[in-house]
Formats: C-alpha cells, sequence, structure tokens
C-alpha cells in the first residue's frame, strides 16, 4: 500500500496480523512471504527515512548512483534465494574485481597466479604457482591461516608474503586486531586462490548488481496491496517484550513480531552492549571519468583507510566528466551514539552475550529474530535472504 514518513494520526500497529521491525533484507523478503503465503496484513517499521537498509542506493548531487552504506556486490551460489530476488530486479553481468595497492604496485585479491608473478616476478612466480597446484591443486581456495600452517620453506614464502602484505595492515585497520586474533572465518572469506581466475566471488554462479539499483529491488519487493511501511519510526517507540509477551503500545500482541535490529537494543543492553565495528564512508565526487581501473581497490599496506570504491565501475553508469568514489574508515562502534553497527565482532565472549540475549526471547511464540544484526552474524545479502526465506516457511508452516 506504500511507503510512508512517520506514523499517521489514529495508526493502530495492533490491527496489523505481523509487525517487522526493519526495511532491509530480512524485513522485506519475510513481509512480501508471509502476505504472499498467509494474506496477512504486514506492517513494516522503519527508524532510517529510506528503506533496503545497508543495501541502500541513490544518486548524489554529481547524479552518481552510490551505495550510502558501502559497496554492496551482489554474489550468491543459492538458487532459491537467486530466483526468489529476480522476481523483484533483472541483473547486470558485473564480476566484481578487487586490485590491492601493495606498496604502490596493484595486484588482484584474492591472490592468485596474476598476483604470484607481480610479487615474486615471472619466473619465480610460476615456479611457486606451481608448487600451490601440486599441494593444493588448481582452481581451489586456500585461507590464508591453512596457507601459514604448511611446513614447507616455499609455501611458507607464499604464507608470509601474503600475510604481511594482504592480510596484516589492512586487519588491523578494519577491527583494530592481527588476522591471527579474529576468528579464521573472517579471512576465510577472501582465500589465496590456486589459479587465474581474478573475480572477488570467483565461486559465485549468480552475480551482478540490480539492473535499476537496490531501492528499486526493494520498492517492488515491498509493494503490495497488503504492506504498510512506515519510515522514520524506531519501533522501539510502541514496542516492548517481557519474558511472557511482546506489547504493542503497551498491550500484549497477539500477531507476529520479525525483528530485524539488534537485539541488545531491544533491552537498553541491559548485560552489556554487543559490540561492532563501525565505518566512516568519505565519498568525493572528482572532475573526471573513471579514477581507478576496478570497483574496488583495497589498501593493505598503507593509508589509513581500508579501501576505495569507484560506484560507476561497478554499475556500468554513464555520468560523463563526473565519478564518485568512497574511502572506508573503520572504527568501534559506541552504542547511543548514532553511528551505524556494521560489522558484529565474532568471539566466544560476544557470542556468549548474544545469546543471552537470545534466551530472554525463546520463550516467546510469536517474536522472531532474523538477520545480520538481530542474528549477530556476518551475512551476505544472499545469506540474509535466505535466512529469511527459511523463517517464512516455518512462520508459514505454523499457521
Ligand atoms: P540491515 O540492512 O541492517 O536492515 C535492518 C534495518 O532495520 C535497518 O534499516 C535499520 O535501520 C532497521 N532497524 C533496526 N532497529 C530498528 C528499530 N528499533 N526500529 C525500526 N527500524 C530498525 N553483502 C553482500 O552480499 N555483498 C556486498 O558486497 C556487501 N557489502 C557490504 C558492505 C558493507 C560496508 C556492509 C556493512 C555490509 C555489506 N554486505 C554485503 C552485507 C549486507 O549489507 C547485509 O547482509 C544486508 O544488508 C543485511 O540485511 P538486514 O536486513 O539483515 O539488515
Ligand atoms: N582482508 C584483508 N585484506 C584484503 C581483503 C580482506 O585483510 O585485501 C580481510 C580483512 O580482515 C577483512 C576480511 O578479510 O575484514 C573479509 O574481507 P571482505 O572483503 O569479505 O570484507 P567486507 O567486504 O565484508 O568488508
Amino acid at each position: 500500500m506504500g511507503i510512508v514518513s512517520g506514523l499517521p494520526e489514529g495508526f493502530n500497529a495492533a490491527s496489523y496480523d505481523v509487525i517487522i521491525v526493519g526495511a532491509g533484507y530480512a524485513g522485506a523478503v519475510c513481509a512480501r512471504r508471509l502476505v504472499e503465503a498467509c494474506g496477512s496484513k504486514v506492517c513494516v517499521l522503519e527508524r532510517r527515512n529510506h528503506i533496503a537498509g545497508n543495501a541502500y542506493d541513490r544518486e548524489d548531487e554529481a547524479g552518481v548512483l552510490i551505495h550510502e552504506y558501502g559497496p554492496h556486490i551482489y554474489h550468491t551460489t543459492d538458487d532459491r534465494v537467486h530466483q526468489f530476488l529476480s522476481r523483484f530486479t533483472e541483473w547486470t553481468d558485473y564480476q566484481h574485481k578487487v586490485l590491492a595497492n601493495i606498496n604502490g604496485t596493484l595486484m588482484p585479491v584474492p591472490f592468485n597466479h596474476t598476483s604470484l608473478k607481480l610479487a615474486f616476478g615471472e619466473e619465480k612466480g610460476e615456479h611457486l604457482y606451481q608448487k600451490l597446484v601440486a599441494t593444493f591443486g588448481e582452481n581451489k581456495k586456500v585461507p590464508i591461516m591453512e596457507l601459514r600452517q604448511k611446513n614447507d620453506p616455499e609455501l611458507t614464502e607464499v604464507a608470509d608474503f601474503v600475510y604481511e602484505n594482504v592480510f596484516l595492515y589492512y586487519t588491523m585497520k578494519q577491527w583494530g586486531k592481527t588476522p591471527d586474533q579474529i576468528d579464521p572465518s573472517i579471512t576465510g572469506r577472501v582465500p589465496v586462490f590456486v589459479g587465474d581466475d581474478d573475480r572477488y566471488f570467483p565461486a559465485a554462479p549468480h552475480q551482478g548488481m540490480p539492473a535499476e539499483g537496490y531501492t528499486k529491488l526493494f520498492e517492488r519487493l515491498l509493494d503490495h496491496d497488503l504492506i504498510n511501511v512506515f519510515t522514520g519510526v524506531d519501533a522501539r517507540d510502541i514496542l516492548s517484550v517481557t519474558p511472557e509477551a511482546v506489547l504493542v503500545d503497551g498491550k500484549p500482541y497477539g500477531g507476529d513480531v520479525i525483528y530485524t535490529g539488534p537485539l541488545d537494543e531491544l533491552f537498553n543492553l541491559d548485560l552489556g552492549a554487543l559490540p561492532y565495528r563501525t565505518l566512516d564512508m568519505v565519498f568525493e565526487t572528482l572532475d573526471m571519468d573513471q579514477f581507478q581501473p576496478v570497483g574496488t581497490v583495497n589498501y593493505t599496506t598503507s593509508e589509513d583507510f581500508t579501501r576505495i570504491t569507484e560506484f560507476k565501475n561497478m554499475t556500468g553508469q554513464v555520468v560523463p566528466g563526473k565519478t564518485t568514489i568512497m574511502r572506508e574508515y573503520s572504527k568501534a562502534y559506541e552504542p547511543g551514539s548514532g553511528q551505524t553497527p556494521y560489522y558484529a565482532i565474532l568471539e566466544d565472549e560476544t557470542r556468549q552475550l548474544y545469546q543471552a540475549y537470545r534466551d530472554r526471547v525463546k520463550n516467546l511464540l510469536n517474536f522472531w529474530v532474523v538477520g545480520r544484526l538481530a542474528e549477530y552474524k556476518y551475512y551476505d545479502m544472499d545469506g540474509v535472504v535466505a535466512s529469511a526465506l527459511a523463517l517464512s516457511d516455518e512462520i508459514i508452516a505454523n499457521r
């Protein structure tokens, strides 16, 4: 039924079958599934003044389509996710490529055959590559922490180079910790690639950009007679939970609530704040057609920022004489400061704290948590969509 800014006079949340907190992937996918499968009347509350969560894009003053909350490249191996999203957008065939600026030389990341030759010279690089092929096989992904464990002087030389020049400084900037100090699955997202494929997501059969942008995709996803979206509304103003019930406007609510925000916020952080990293994103529009050769350049041995993204290189948009780039500066998130919690910090202690919050809602049969924030996970877009599809399956089956 549309997207409205603020709550209209006489708004009655309790008149909806489902209340969804957050209009990112998690919330929007659940909304669509529940109206289509159950004919539920759904209300989506979003505290930002726009839909699409962190995938939100818009044209800036120069007319360049930018990603307000960091570069978003769609990629998935999940056919169900792809089929679902493809109902709401066409895709470009963009294949994301990243170069690392290593002491002034640009090398493909994930570190691959080409990078080896650039780093070690043609002959030695080829020799080391053949060693990697003999050890791991061709077109294989090898996480850096696994490569570092190999007890072979030549493999150690490669591992040391990649660790020092690709991972160490970048990870220090991004997480404030060394790669040894963070969960290995994080650096494992960008494994050494024993092959020539220089795409950032070599395994993803479906990748690209939504042809008209992410916000347009969300407009279609949420465009349904039974879905009302209210932006600029913090759900906590009308919704709260007790151990026994979900309260809306102070009264027990009988419908389903799907919550996609940070779980600790629901309880005023009373067990302590879940830690996150946030980013300062600094945009700059330049009077030139193109600034850098690829979508993203990672600065792995220098600079205070982690990476520079040039949006036109990803979207394929043509804007003569102008281009917009964005630098990302990572820092610790301070709750209550108005910053955005972008990355959960996954450690044993933080997982336990999350679980303690999660336990508080486990007996509420009509309260569901889903999404990167609410599940406190390092999800890509496709992972969130998969999780939202699975949750909606469960809710639909219960009805
Ligand atoms: P969100 O998009 O965060 O949406 C949650 C929404 O809930 C927010 O809009 C928030 O305002 C709202 N909300 C929270 N609390 C309340 C409340 N109390 N009341 C009302 N509203 C509330 N994934 C990829 O696949 N490819 C990429 O290239 C990629 N790049 C990324 C780059 C960066 C810098 C970041 C941070 C993430 C990136 N991701 C990428 C991941 C992607 O952004 C997420 O997986 C996805 O957007 C998460 O969707 P979500 O709905 O769970 O959360
Ligand atoms: N990473 C790195 N150097 C790089 C690329 C990635 O050290 O050039 C590490 C870093 O710790 C980063 C993690 O690998 O946080 C995951 O990288 P990815 O590009 O997947 O991060 P995202 O796009 O989610 O910020």
